[in-house]
Order: structure tokens, then sequence, then C-alpha cells
């Protein structure tokens, strides 16, 4: 439950759990509804933007209501003709161990039930078509290219590593500790990797390892990052504005970027994108990655965190870096 607006950054206070009866079934005036279990929820950094009182660009909580966001869900009973009892879907649902969906607009069939089911929320939800829209349809890598990505060992990161590998691209991430550069460079493939914390001056960092400039950025964290990456970047280089976490708890005094002459000089294409718009190319996007990890040739980090209790704890981490990997939270297994 949202107990009250955040200000700035979250904390585990700003939410509460709460017990209530209800019954497990379709309540009578709710037809085209669902009515699903819970199985896991996916901890999202926009979860923070949607728990302030003024959002610029969503809507915000409802004070004394369950937050929401993505999830993997079993439906128990069905008044839409789509779904079935018995069916396991992903998409919105709220922050609970059972949920009445009155409108399933944003719910997805579980297609592949050989694969972990805890993938929809991450490689094979929202966060993959983030890597694959973002990746394939902003920054258009041809071989050979240069590519950077910030918050390179999470949810989406992770995948920008390996869909550039696949694409033959030279790829480098940034992240927050010597774990994490770890697994970049030895479990998920990436060329380079380094410790942003540990870096005094970002625009050196990055010209040690991309000498003659960065071709694509996919940007998750936007700032001083951000500002250093427009100085290295090579004549008609792409930047795909995902995120910018290093701003969201202040996106009204955020560290701007002062030097845009450069994306005229080095006629770069810089573009932000909203993964929701994209949701017609997820037929495209499951034919491309099921494959992909049925033959072992990308592979996905998750941190799983166990009972809706632990839901707050994980979201507070993800603005410091606590989650390795996409964050779950496992409310049931079946
Ligand atoms: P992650 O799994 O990457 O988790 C967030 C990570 O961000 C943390 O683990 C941390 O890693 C890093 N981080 C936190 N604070 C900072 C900071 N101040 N500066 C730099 N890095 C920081 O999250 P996601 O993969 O789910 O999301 C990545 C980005 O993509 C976010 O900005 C998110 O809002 C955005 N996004 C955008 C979408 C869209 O439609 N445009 C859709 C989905 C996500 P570390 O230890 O490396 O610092």
């Amino acid at each position: 439950i949202l107990s009250n607006y955040v200000e700035t950054s979250v904390k585990e206070s700003d939410m509460s759990l709460r017990t209530s009866k209800i019954q497990l079934k379709i309540p009578s005036g709710c037809d085209g509804a669902v009515f699903v279990k819970n199985l896991y929820l996916s901890i999202d950094p926009y979860i923070l933007g949607r728990m302030k009182k003024r959002v610029p660009y969503l809507s915000s909580y409802t004070l004394d209501s369950p937050i929401s966001g993505y999830g993997v869900s079993k439906v128990l009973d069905s008044s839409h003709p789509n779904f079935k009892t018995g069916e396991l879907v992903w998409g919105f649902t709220d922050w609970e161990e059972y949920s009445l969906i009155k409108d399933p607009n944003i719910l997805f069939k579980v297609h592949d039930k050989d694969l972990p089911l805890s993938y929809y929320t991450g490689i094979l939800g929202m966060p993959g078509m983030t890597a694959y829209v973002g990746f394939f349809e902003f920054c258009s890598p041809k071989k050979g290219e240069t590519v950077y990505v910030s918050a390179a060992s999470g949810a989406v990161g992770q995948l920008i590593g390996q869909f550039a590998k696949t694409a033959g691209c030279y790829v480098v991430g940034s992240a927050g500790s010597k774990e994490k550069v770890g697994l970049l460079k030895n479990k998920l493939g990436f060329d380079e990797a380094f410790n942003y914390k540990e870096e005094q001056d970002y625009d050196a960092a990055l010209k040690r390892y991309f000498p003659d400039g960065i071709d694509i950025y996919f940007d998750n964290v936007g700032g001083k990052m951000l500002e250093a990456v427009l100085n290295n970047m090579r004549l008609h280089g792409r930047v795909a504005l995902c995120g910018m976490i290093s701003q969201y708890n202040s996106l009204e005094q955020s560290e701007g970027v002062h030097n845009l002459f450069n994306v005229i000089i080095k006629r770069v294409r810089m573009e932000g994108f909203f993964t929701i718009d994209h949701y017609h190319l997820y037929p495209k996007f499951l034919e491309m990655v099921v494959p992909l990890i049925n033959e072992e040739k990308i592979t996905y980090v998750e941190d799983i965190a166990e009972g809706i209790e632990s839901a707050p704890g994980a979201l507070v981490g993800l603005f410091s870096g606590v989650n390795v990997g996409k964050q779950v939270v496992v409310v049931a297994r079946e």
C-alpha cells in the first residue's frame, strides 16, 4: 500500500503491508474482468515516479491503495473472452497476493511454459522489450560499431550488451560495483566494463575504452554520464534515451546536459522512447529472443527476493544498486 507520497527518494516506510479478506472470484458487475493469483512481481525504477504526487508523464498512484506494476499471474476466474481459468499471464497487476484486473488491456499470455516463469518480468517481459526496441529500432546497430551502455548489469542493460554482441558490435558497460563489472565481463560477454563509482572523470574513462569514439550509447542513467558520452560520440552516432535513473530522485533539479552543441557537430541522432508504445512488436521480439535463450546464446541474471513483504526493500534497493540483475519478487511459485 502506498502510505504517503514520496518527495525525493523512496523509503520502505513510504509503503505498508495490509491484510484484508476477499472472495477468490470475480464480484458481480465486473464484466470483462480477470481475477488472478499473483506469482512474480517486477520491481522497476519507473514505480518511484508514480509514487510522487505530481508526475509529468505518468499517473500517480492513489494514496492508501496498492502499488501496481508488471507481474506474472495465474487466472483463477475470468469474465473476459480472451482469458480462461488456469491460464498464465503477464502484464499489469497490483502488488497483492490476489488481484481483480478490471481492464486486462495490458495482459499477455505466457506461451512458452518451458522457460522460467519469472523471465516474463524480465527478458521475456517489459525489460526485454525495452532492450529490443531501444537497441534494434532506435540505435540501428551495424556490425563493427562501438556500443556503450550504462546501468549495464540491470534488467535492461545486461540485454543491450548481449544484443550488441549478436549484432557484431564492440560493447562496453558501466556498473556500480566490482562484482557487477566481473559479471559483465565474465558471464555476460561484454568486451569491457568499468565501475563508474571509481571514476573521477567520466570523460577520461570513456576515452580509455573508446579511443575512436562511441557509435551507439544506450542511456539508462542520464546526468553527468550523458554529458560525458556526448563529448565522445562519433560522427552520425545514435543515442537511445531509455532512462535517467541518476535523476529520478529530483527530476526538477536534475543535472542537465550542458553541451548539446556536440549533438550538432557530430550529427548525432538522440531519441527518447517509451516501450509501452511498441508492444505490437512483441511477437517479433519473441521470435528472436526465445531461440537465443533455448540455444544458450543469451543468458539472464535475476535477483530474486522472496515474499510480497520484500517488495518495498527491493524497490528501494534499485536506487542504490543493491540488485544484481533483474529485481524480481516471488509472491507464490504456483
Ligand atoms: P536496473 O535493473 O538496471 O536497476 C537499476 C540500476 O540502476 C541499479 O541496479 C543501479 O546499478 C543503477 N543506478 C541506480 N542509481 C544510479 C545512479 N544514480 N547513477 C547510475 N546508476 C544508478 O533497472 P532497469 O534495467 O529496469 O532500468 C534501467 C533504466 O531503464 C532505468 O532508467 C529505467 O527507468 C529505464 N527504463 C525505461 C523504459 C522505457 O520505456 N523508456 C522501460 C524500462 C526501463 P549500479 O550498481 O550499476 O549503479
